[in-house]
């Protein structure tokens, strides 16, 4: 069975780039039936943020990227811990046992003089300086008084001079050279063990069998190859999924203009969570077909690992937003009324006063027009009492000449109307047209300014039914004077 892993850090919350992480594993999981796990790496317990962990959680949640395992719902105990911080004693044992079968060494340096050799090796022109290798060739009379004297230490790994081939699901074949990587270090000299050598202890103990991680990644990987080896456990498949890059083409980060780099700010704006899911999935995969709206059960069903994309794929929010436009046009409209009223500013609209299905009526009029949910405050202030009037709309006025005769035939209409509805308010419309002798443009702009005060809106005779006849009639006034 396979099973796949998504590894954050509690460093920071959930973004665009290590949500297509989790995705990915998650969908490839999924495809072959495996297991989705999510285990936390929090061994930079200084770099630790708070609330980022059930942030995380709850972004992934909120989108159905659902781990089967995690350390809220841990799997067989042979997996071990799903938090680093909690295997402390795992990863020391397992160091000490690298040095004892001689694949890892004690380093008693001091960082000053660590910094002080690779100053030296700068200075001669070295550009990947790596470790002297001092303490690998410590006599066996200096290593046992650096025990009786508790000098600190941390272990390094002694890198074999060989090559490892990647063979990585999106690069294929990449090698990397032992003489090219220093001696690093495994565990420090508190204890606590470094990321390349914590990763391949879990991986192991968690019997991971793909691993799907951002570029960034790459250079760590042969390090990890060559501890799987010198336990002689075997790797999983690696694959590194391309950069995901803005529209200036520097790799997505926060300062990426849009400012829009949170999932959680889209969470906000009113993004849907499969619309998010569907686009995201699509940078760095392909489906291979025109088709661009993909339900999760179908992404998780024609996924295929041989369409990872080889190139840098660019984040487009335009795209993203027109995505997302197609999923709320598709929502039935209980479930867009449901998931666009929050989205409503209770500060700006007063919806106290009004009744349930006003309401209902007003937002459905959008539900074709706004992109996501906080675009519904652009569009509904003319149904509300504290709507401006603005001198460009006033402007527009002028070229209908004919404008206050058929503004008076209609006003008399609508101020006689007994049953208030669409079809006799259309017939007004229509019958004020008749009367002033003019259509199209010319009737319909005088009548929706006058009426609504605004010379955008939804259908007009919509529009003037749900302002509603009092209101229609001081609007009037109002644009008379
Ligand atoms: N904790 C690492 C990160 O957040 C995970 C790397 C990995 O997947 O191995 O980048």
């Amino acid at each position: 069975k396979f099973r796949l892993r998504y590894a954050p850090s509690p460093t920071g919350f959930l973004h665009i780039g290590n949500t297509r992480t989790a995705l990915m594993n998650y969908v490839f999981a999924k495809h072959f039936d495996g297991d989705f796990i999510v285990r936390i790496e929090d061994t930079d317990l200084e770099r630790n943020v708070d609330g980022a962990i059930e942030s995380q959680f709850e972004n992934l949640n909120w989108m159905g990227i659902i781990p089967d395992e995690s350390f809220l719902k841990p799997g067989l105990a042979k997996y071990g811990k799903y938090m680093q911080s909690q295997k402390f004693d795992r990863y020391k044992q397992l160091a000490l046992e690298l040095v004892e079968k001689g694949d890892a060494y004690k380093c008693f340096c001091t960082s000053e003089e660590l910094t002080a050799d690779y100053e030296k090796q700068t200075e001669q022109g070295i550009v990947a300086t790596q470790y002297n290798k001092k303490c690998l060739s410590l006599s066996a009379q200096e290593l046992a008084d650096n025990d009786k004297t508790n000098k600190p230490f941390s272990i390094r790994f002694k890198v074999p001079l060989k090559s490892w081939n990647l063979n990585d699901m999106v690069r294929g074949d990449v090698i990397f050279y032992g003489k090219d990587l220093g001696d690093f270090v495994i565990l420090k000299t508190n204890g606590i063990p470094t990321y390349n050598f914590a990763v391949v202890v879990d991986d192991f103990d968690m019997e991971i069998t793909h691993v799907i991680r951002g570029e960034e990644h790459i250079s760590n990987t042969p390090r990890q190859m060559m501890i799987f080896d010198a336990f002689g456990w075997t790797y999983p498949r690696f694959a590194h999924l391309t950069l995901i890059v803005d529209s200036t083409g520097k790799k997505l980060s926060k300062r990426s203009g849009n400012n829009l780099f949170f999932i959680e700010q889209y969470k906000k704006q009113g993004y849907l969570p499969q619309a998010i899911f569907n686009y995201i999935a699509l940078l760095g995969w392909s489906p291979g077909v025109e088709q661009e709206i993909f339900t999760t059960d179908e992404l998780i069903k024609i996924f295929d690992e041989k369409r990872f994309s080889k190139s840098p794929s660019t984040f487009d929010m335009v795209k993203m937003t027109w995505i997302n436009s197609q999923y709320m046009k598709a929502l039935s409209d209980d479930d867009y009324l449901n998931f666009v009223k929050p989205f409503v500013d209770q500060d700006k609209f007063n919806l106290t006063n009004k009744s349930e299905d006003w309401i209902n009526q007003v937002l459905l009029l959008f539900k074709k027009e706004i992109d996501f949910g906080v675009q519904i405050n652009e569009k509904i202030g003319l149904f509300f009492e504290n709507f401006e009037f603005n001198e460009i709309t006033k402007e527009q006025l002028v070229q209908f000449e004919n404008r206050l005769g058929l503004i008076n035939i209609f006003e008399d209409k609508i101020r006689q109307l007994e049953e208030w509805n669409i079809e006799n308010i259309k017939n007004i419309i229509k019958n004020s047209g008749t009367e002033a002798e003019c259509k199209g443009k010319d009737l319909f702009m005088p009548i929706r300014i006058y009426a609504s005060k605004t010379e955008h809106g939804p259908a007009l005779a919509d529009c003037i039914f749900l302002i509603g006849k009092d209101k229609v009639l001081e609007n009037i006034d109002f644009v008379k004077n």
